[in-house]
């Protein structure tokens, strides 16, 4: 069941697009970097390194700034322009030692320069500077989207992935359900067994998301003993049987406050698009998985309501 987990990282080589008109300079590069663990992607011109960027999501661009047509420095600041390629590291390849054009790379957003003739030693070592620098950013910007006691997913990237969701859904034609689930008397289990042992319920429910839902269903932290399931391509019907195979998960952990067992139950509301004959907002849907939840909650907990 591991590998249909949520949040499991597979290890990828990573990617690195040389961006020069030159045969003979891309064939040099690639004798050049044939020892490190990277997969290596050639572009001609600027509007093809655009075009493979947007595919490949590369790890680093290896960009010669005297390309035909488009310069390598308008290059730059397309990328810079483009939110999701924004965040690309960019080496330039310069023939000149022109200070100017090095200084507008730089402000233009370039994180280092190698003169050509190139040593293959040195655009090795720079080449691996680069990407761990990359690895490093990417592993912060994920951190600041997981939420710290659980591991699941925080409230920042929920509001994020559910606004994209529905916006995926609306334009595809194509379902889109949420799961809003809520511990049960959560507070009473705080006081009589203290916060740390609140928190162990918290982790093993969270726990318990991953492992009854499939890597494309989202599962977050939607803030205190509140959870959510964003699930893409999902209709209500399918919703409300995860919904259930969630509950009665819950409802069978095992816990224990000094040798007696304590049982945690939830409450959960399942919503979906389908619900709405028209257009729909991400908060249209939120409330209609918390109005579910409610009915959950009033109707004796431990169970799943249907908006
Ligand atoms: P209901 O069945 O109606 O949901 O009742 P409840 O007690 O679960 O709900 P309520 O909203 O009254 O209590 C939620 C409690 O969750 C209050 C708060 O102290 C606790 N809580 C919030 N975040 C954390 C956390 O990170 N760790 C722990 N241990 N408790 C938390
Ligand atoms: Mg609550
Ligand atoms: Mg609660």
């Amino acid at each position: 069941m591991t590998d249909e987990m949520n949040l499991t990282i597979e290890p990828e080589r990573p990617r690195v697009l040389v961006v020069d008109d030159s045969e003979d300079i891309q064939a040099l590069i690639r004798f050049r970097l044939r020892g490190e663990d990277i997969s290596l992607y050639q572009a001609f011109d600027a509007e093809d390194a655009l075009k493979q960027s947007r595919e490949l999501h590369p790890d680093l661009l290896l960009l010669d700034l005297n390309l035909p047509g488009q310069s390598g420095l308008e290059l730059i600041h397309r990328l810079k322009d483009e939110h999701e390629l924004s965040n690309i590291p960019v080496i330039f390849l310069t023939g000149t030692d022109d200070i100017t054009t090095k200084v507008q790379a730089f402000d233009a957003g370039a994180v280092d320069y190698i003169t050509k003739p190139f040593d293959g030693v040195e655009l090795s070592a720079r080449v691996r500077a680069a990407l761990r620098t990359k690895r490093y950013l990417d592993l912060l910007a994920t951190r600041a989207q997981l939420d710290g006691l659980t591991g699941l997913w925080n409230r920042a990237y929920f509001d994020d992935r559910l606004r994209d969701e529905c916006a995926v859904s609306q334009r595809h034609k194509r379902p889109v359900s949420l799961i809003m689930l809520d511990i049960d008397h959560f507070k009473s289990l705080n006081d009589r067994f203290g916060h740390p042992f609140g928190d162990l319920v918290l982790q093993r429910v969270a726990q318990t998301l991953l492992a009854t839902t499939r890597r494309t269903e989202i599962a977050c932290r939607y803030g205190g003993e509140e959870f959510a399931v964003i699930l893409r391509e999902t209709d209500l019907e399918g919703a409300m049987k995860t919904a259930g195979r969630i509950r009665v998960a819950i409802e069978l952990l095992e816990f224990k406050n000094e040798a007696e067992p304590v049982k945690v139950t939830a409450s959960l509301g399942a919503s979906s698009s389908e619900v709405f004959s028209g257009v729909f907002e991400p908060d249209d849907l939120m409330a209609s998985a918390d109005q579910a939840l409610y009915k959950a909650k009033h109707g004796g907990r431990n169970q799943v309501c249907r908006a």
